[in-house]
């Protein structure tokens, strides 16, 4: 592996002989811990802390190493530790507002050539969630590129497809089907070597299918289909081969946990994941927007009829579902008032400072 593979171009390079220190060695953050980093070089992997310096100097949460991130490190090889100098600027930065409070940064990871945001086709589609991706990937620096999965549960994809072209701008849209393995190739047209991609979507629309299927033949399938097995349980320590895949077509894919909490409601995807079969159920309803209460050709009550789904399965799902849309309109409400009371609070020091 050269410094190509890990996503090294002109750009980094620039950027790090400006630093003139012979005595740092370009190195690629593939994985946040608590209070570390780990690095990796052409070479080998560290674990990494960070300088005193970058401690004392920042400001914010921009200017510590986040995942992706090209940073210059003084290596200690007998330890297999190293020590982050400096983090080199970024190409692109994929950020979103911190759960909860308001106007705190949160970087999910840098320097990504192109987030795929993955959407299934099935109701649940919704084109204004793939807008608000669009916005944050835009805004990020990388190009967005729209995969709507599981073409092979959808008899006529046309309609809602039709519903994302309206939002996706310049945005290509591929429709694929991860389990069938239909439409992969599309995908891996963006993934050529040294260039670096996520995916991001709500739990369920087929990441993890799409992300092993992409990795069959290359070495670190296997790794990856145990990262699939232990979920994205937020308390698991992950390693490194779980963050950042190389595939044999040389191009870097980037899997952090926070990417697939870009989604608001992170109790959402947990529905969504929960009661998949249920979902997938439905996508066969006649109709798209079915509620299933006495519609001709529903799937779920044919199942509920056939006794293969239980009635009270999908009571529950209703009564989550309900429970959610209740938290999210109090949450925005929340949000709101957290941005008035910082605002207010602003201007009121605003004030006081005006005054002799
Ligand atoms: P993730 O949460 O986005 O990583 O989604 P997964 O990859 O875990 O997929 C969720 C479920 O959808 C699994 O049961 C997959 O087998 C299924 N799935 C993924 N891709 C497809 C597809 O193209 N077609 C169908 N029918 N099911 C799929
Ligand atoms: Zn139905």
């Amino acid at each position: 592996m050269n410094l190509a593979d890990l996503g090294w171009s002109p750009f980094f390079e620039k950027h790090f002989l400006a630093l003139e220190e012979t005595a740092l060695l370009p190195a690629r953050v593939i994985e946040e811990l608590k209070g570390f980093y780990r690095v990796r070089t052409v070479d080998a992997e560290f674990l990494a802390e960070i300088a005193g310096k970058i401690q004392h100097d920042a400001k914010q949460r921009d200017d510590f190493p986040a995942v992706g991130d090209w940073v210059a490190i003084v290596p200690r090889e007998e330890e297999g530790r190293a020590r982050i100098e400096r983090v080199l600027p970024r190409k692109s930065k994929l950020a979103r507002k911190a759960a909860g409070r308001a106007l705190v940064e949160q970087i999910v990871a840098t320097n990504l050539d192109t987030v795929f945001v993955v959407s299934s086709l099935n109701r649940e589609l919704n084109a204004q969630r793939i807008e608000r991706y669009l916005a944050l990937i835009v805004e990020s620096g990388a190009r967005p590129v729209i995969v709507l999965n599981k073409a092979d549960l959808c008899a006529d994809p046309a309609d809602l497809a039709a519903s994302v072209e309206r939002v996706a701008r310049d945005a290509p849209i591929h429709l694929i089907s991860a389990r069938d393995k239909s439409g992969l190739a599309a995908i891996l047209q963006y993934l050529v070597r040294g260039e670096t991609a996520a995916f991001v979507g709500s739990s369920g629309v087929g990441k993890s299918t799409i992300i092993n299927a992409l990795l069959a033949g290359s070495r670190e399938k296997e790794q990856r289909v145990q990262a699939v097995r232990e979920g994205d349980d937020r308390g698991m320590h992950t390693t490194s081969s779980r963050q950042m895949f190389f595939l044999s077509t040389g191009g870097i894919v980037i899997d952090t946990p926070g990417m697939r909490e870009l989604q608001l409601w992170d109790s959402e995807e947990g529905v969504a994941e929960v009661f998949d079969d249920l979902l997938t159920l439905a996508a066969e309803c006649k109709f798209r927007d079915c509620n299933h209460r006495g519609e001709p050709d529903c799937a779920i009550e044919a199942a509920i009829l056939a006794g293969t789904l239980q009635r009270e399965r999908l009571e529950s799902y209703r009564k989550l579902q309900a429970e959610l849309r209740f938290q999210e309109r109090k949450a925005d409400v929340r949000v709101a008032r957290e941005d008035k009371e910082k605002w207010k609070k602003v201007h009121k020091e605003m004030r006081n400072k005006g005054r002799p």
